[in-house]
């Protein structure tokens, strides 16, 4: 029996299969490759941020094992169209969906689909499959949030 048999079949086979927001965009704000050589998995990601601080577009080319390409095309859905601030903490539940021991803190609505990865915690070795679209993403959205006007945070610092 394979790994994805014994999750969410269904839904990890349906974005495996037709990855959402595949692809690139030409005039991305922000790009950036994860790698993950435990699996092979590769992907690099393309975000287009707008000055507000919206999440406009969101792309993906990704050459990874089911799990990964899942779990980025899920993680698309989610993301598309948030401020880079909730995008964030959408990462963060995320992660502790995957990271958490003990009792985890529910999922938010937009987040449904993901559920399905949550029996990825059960093989400790792919967990990092399915967070390599998230850590990359965490990557691109620090590179956009450090640009002038989109965030608060640090436009004080000085
Ligand atoms: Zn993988």
């Amino acid at each position: 029996m394979s790994l994805v048999d014994d999750l969410y079949r269904e839904t990890i086979l349906d974005h495996y299969h037709n990855p959402r927001n595949h692809g690139c965009i030409e005039n991305a704000t922000t790009s950036v490759e994860g790698v993950n050589p435990l699996c092979g998995d590769e992907l690099t990601l393309y975000l287009k941020v707008n000055e507000a601080g919206l999440i406009e577009d969101i792309k993906m080319n990704a050459h990874g094992c089911s799990i990964n390409t899942a779990s980025g095309s899920m993680m698309s859905e989610a993301i598309l169209g948030q401020t880079v601030e909730r995008a964030k903490e959408i990462i963060e539940s995320f992660k502790n969906m995957m990271l958490t021991k003990g009792e985890e803190l529910p999922l938010d609505e937009e987040m449904e689909d993901l559920e399905a990865l949550r029996g990825v915690k059960k093989y400790p070795v792919r967990i990092k499959c399915a967070l390599l679209p998230w850590n990359t993403l965490l990557e691109g959205l620090e590179t956009a949030g450090a640009k002038p006007g989109l965030s608060s945070s640090l436009s004080d610092s000085k």
